[in-house]
């Protein structure tokens, strides 16, 4: 349980993405005084295009052993998920370095139960928050499958159930060929198999991030869209203010929630803030009810969260609604949409279902994941800088450790027990690499 003391600071977070914005919750919920400074508008990094995913599941970091070699095919490829553009920028190429260098046995399984702590702690911040503020944000506790094509990946990936089972106490369900055609109709007929995670849920990021904005507001946090944060003015080891595109604001704390962007920040802050921005890309598509009402050749879209694990495309069903994700391009900061990519990654989604993708989505999006190299999100005090806190580097489960990172963030600001070990999220453990 935690012990709270009565430090109620003002507080400013800059950047209103999932994490700022669950910062902002948690910090108003203890009394502080909360505004959150954002340069475009709520939501408008990372935070609502994205699939939709809250994934206790997804427990197991991407720098693994053998992570570099499974990814070569990948990067080789024309059309691999994964992309690495080469070009000369050392601050890639020194993340690359750093990302090599964790993948090791003894950084997985480390990273693995930090991750594990912080996803299960947003699970039940999300559920208790949603139990007593109801947003209407489509949540639904339908699971989330990983569909392989070929039966030998089908088949490894017990060996992944019994370590999550074992480590963690996740269990995946094992559906075979006929059972999956029979629970996911929408998936076309020869798939290897799938794994269901049943724990895991799902939900529109739009329609949350609107509606925490409209609690946000409603519970008196001062949300100023349209303001971008320019520069820190540090003195003493103290961030005395903020200069923004709207004037100067003071405050008590700053909480640095810009996402991908947080490294430009890390110079002023005297610390590493190691994050690359992992640009993905996803197409919003309605659906066309006349496939799935008529005929006996009904084709539905698949009624589940699904990860193709051979193609690294993601499915989310939304409503009346059907979202296609993927991509991990290492390409800077780059917010171009390319219409190859796009319709490489419908015309891959479509491989797998029976469903007919319409050729035009209503919405194609792209954005940042915030990635660090050891795949664990910072959160936490600036070693150098007294009073400015940084949330970021969720990488690919931002939305899934949304909660719990912002209940962190306001536990060590307020100088409570945090209700997890922080320490693995710790801006010191970059220290020793300046
Ligand atoms: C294709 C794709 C699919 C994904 N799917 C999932 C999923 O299913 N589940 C999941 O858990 N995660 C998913 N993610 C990851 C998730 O979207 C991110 O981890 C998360 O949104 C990061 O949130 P954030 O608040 O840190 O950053 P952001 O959402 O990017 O927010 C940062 C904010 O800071 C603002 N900002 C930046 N600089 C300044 C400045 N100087 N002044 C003021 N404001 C500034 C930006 O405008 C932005 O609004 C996905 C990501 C992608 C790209």
């Amino acid at each position: 349980m935690n012990e709270s003391n009565s430090y109620r600071p003002d507080v400013t977070v800059i950047g209103g993405g999932v994490i700022g914005c669950w910062a902002a919750h948690y910090l108003n919920q203890r009394g502080c005084t909360v505004t959150i400074v954002e340069r475009d508008s709520i939501g408008s990094g990372a935070s609502t295009g994205n699939c939709g995913y809250v994934c206790p599941s997804h427990v197991m970091p991407l720098c693994q052993p053998g992570a570099v070699l499974h990814s070569l095919p990948q990067l080789l490829s024309r059309k691999g998920a994964l992309s690495i553009p080469l070009r000369l920028d050392p601050v890639l190429w020194r993340w690359l370095y750093r990302f090599f260098w964790n993948c090791t046995s003894s950084h997985q399984t480390h990273a693995a139960a930090a991750r594990h702590d912080l996803l299960k702690l947003s699970m039940d911040a999300y559920r208790d928050f949603l139990r007593h503020s109801p947003i209407e944000c489509q949540w639904q506790d339908a699971g989330l499958m990983t569909v392989h094509r070929g039966q030998r990946s089908f088949d490894a990936f017990e060996q992944v159930a019994d370590h999550l089972q074992s480590e963690y106490g996740i269990r995946p369900d094992r559906y075979d060929s006929s059972q999956l055609a029979e629970f996911e109709p929408g998936l076309i007929e020869g798939l290897a198999g799938g794994w269901h995670f049943s724990g895991d849920s799902h939900l529109n990021p739009s329609q949350l991030m609107s509606g925490l904005k409209e609690k946000l507001v409603q519970s008196g946090v001062t949300i100023r869209e349209s303001t971008e944060v320019r520069c820190l003015d540090v003195e003493r080891g103290r961030l005395r203010a903020i200069e923004t595109s709207q004037g100067r604001i003071r405050s008590d704390v700053f909480v640095l929630a810009t996402g991908a962007e947080s490294p430009f920040f890390a110079k002023p802050l005297g610390c590493q803030i190691p994050i690359v921005p992992g640009k993905g890309y996803s197409m919003t598509y309605q659906i066309d009810a006349s496939q799935t009402e008529h005929g006996p050749e009904q084709s539905p879209p698949p009624r589940t969260p699904i990860i193709f694990e051979d193609s690294h495309v993601a499915v989310t069903p939304l409503g009346d609604q059907f979202r296609v994700g993927s991509t991990m391009q290492l390409a800077g900061y780059d917010r171009r949409l390319d219409a190859d990519r796009i319709k490489m990654i419908r015309d891959d989604a479509q491989t797998y279902l029976r469903y007919r993708l319409p050729n035009t989505p209503i919405s194609t999006w792209t954005g940042w994941r915030p990635m660090v190299h050891d795949d664990l999100p910072c959160i936490g005090r600036s070693p150098r800088v007294d009073n400015t806190y940084v949330a970021s580097g969720n990488g690919m489960i931002g939305l899934s450790t949304g909660t719990g990172t912002g209940k962190l963030i306001a536990e060590l600001i307020c100088g409570e027990t945090t209700s997890i070990d922080a320490a693995p999220f710790s801006l010191k453990r970059f220290s020793r690499e300046s």
